[in-house]
């Protein structure tokens, strides 16, 4: 059941491929229910991320060489096509007029920001001259991924700096910050919203959240769904079902229930009338003996 992979174009992720070897090749599988129940189950993204991609990646490339924001837009491929829906709705308001804009969007809807090739003589990383120290930007990997949420997110991500950087120098920082804004590739977390009532534009900051972005799935429903659909129509559910698969079969076994459940109102329909219908010749034919008799 689809086992079939998904061909990921090396130009499309936002490094380009250009740190993987010439013949470098991503070829991705959908997540299937073993997946799901898997991400529903253990908690460190970092550590889930990377096993999906060694169970649904073919690839000439070791796993802990991928770029973090390469594997990001690998998430982002796997959320957009493991799922039926996976258009959020975004509530903003607008700057102008106060109006609340609800729409929903989907998140091939952000801009994604590759590679520069200024950077490739350098190997794509990038020095930069502090006050006391020199910092070298590059792109992290799942191997060497420094993972430190909150306001210096990114510089820690770009860098390999690991010790406190909320103490350095004004100047230093604006410095640091401006270039690890300039080097950062991946997804854009800014689109443009129009809004609704006056029609300015303004722009909206989203913020992929990979921590939960592949989870929310109710396991126990799921469980549920399954043993219904084998009640049904007999057929079994397996865990390498791809979980698009069974949200269809899913979809086809609800509507043929409602269908049933729709034939049998109309059967009992059809049966009160014609039962309405033999009283009735019954009455007539009451009334004409009624008369006979008269
Ligand atoms: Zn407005």
């Amino acid at each position: 059941m689809s086992t079939f992979y998904n061909n990921i174009p090396i130009e499309d992720l936002p490094s380009k491929g250009r740190l993987y070897r010439e013949d470098a090749f991503f070829r991705i599988k959908i997540l299937s229910i073993g997946d799901i129940k898997y991400l529903e189950t253990n908690n460190d993204i970092d550590i889930i991320y990377k096993d999906i991609l060694q169970k649904n990646l073919e690839t000439n490339v070791p796993i802990d060489d991928i770029l973090i924001d390469d594997r990001n837009y690998m998430i982002v491929f796997l959320k957009i096509n493991s799922f039926t829906n996976s258009q959020t709705e975004i509530k903003t308001q607008c700057p102008y007029c106060g109006y609340m804009n609800e729409e929903l969007h989907s998140l091939d809807e952000l801009d994604i920001k590759y590679i520069e090739d200024t950077y490739a003589n350098d190997g794509y990383k990038r020095r930069i001259n502090l006050t006391y120290m020199a910092v070298e930007l590059r792109y992290p990997t799942i191997g060497n991924y420094n993972r430190v949420e909150g306001e210096f997110a990114d510089i820690y991500k770009y860098t390999d700096i690991v010790s406190d950087i909320s103490n350095m120098d004004a100047y230093d920082y604006m410095t640091l910050q401006t270039a690890v804004d300039e080097f950062k590739i991946g997804f854009q977390e800014d689109f443009l919203q129009t809004c609704g009532q006056c029609r300015n534009d303004y722009n909206v900051k989203v913020v992929v959240d990979y921590n939960t972005l592949l989870k929310g799935v109710d396991i126990m429903l799921v469980y549920r769904n399954i043993l219904g659909i084998c009640k049904y129509c007999g057929y079994q559910i397996n865990d390498d079902m791809s979980y698009r698969d069974y949200m269809s079969y899913l979809d086809i076994v609800n509507k043929m229930i409602e269908e049933e459940k729709e034939k049998e109102k109309s059967n009992s329909k059809n049966s009160m009338e014609s039962s309405s219908f033999i009283s009735l010749k019954n009455n007539i034919a009451n009334m004409k003996n009624m008369i006979k008799q008269s």
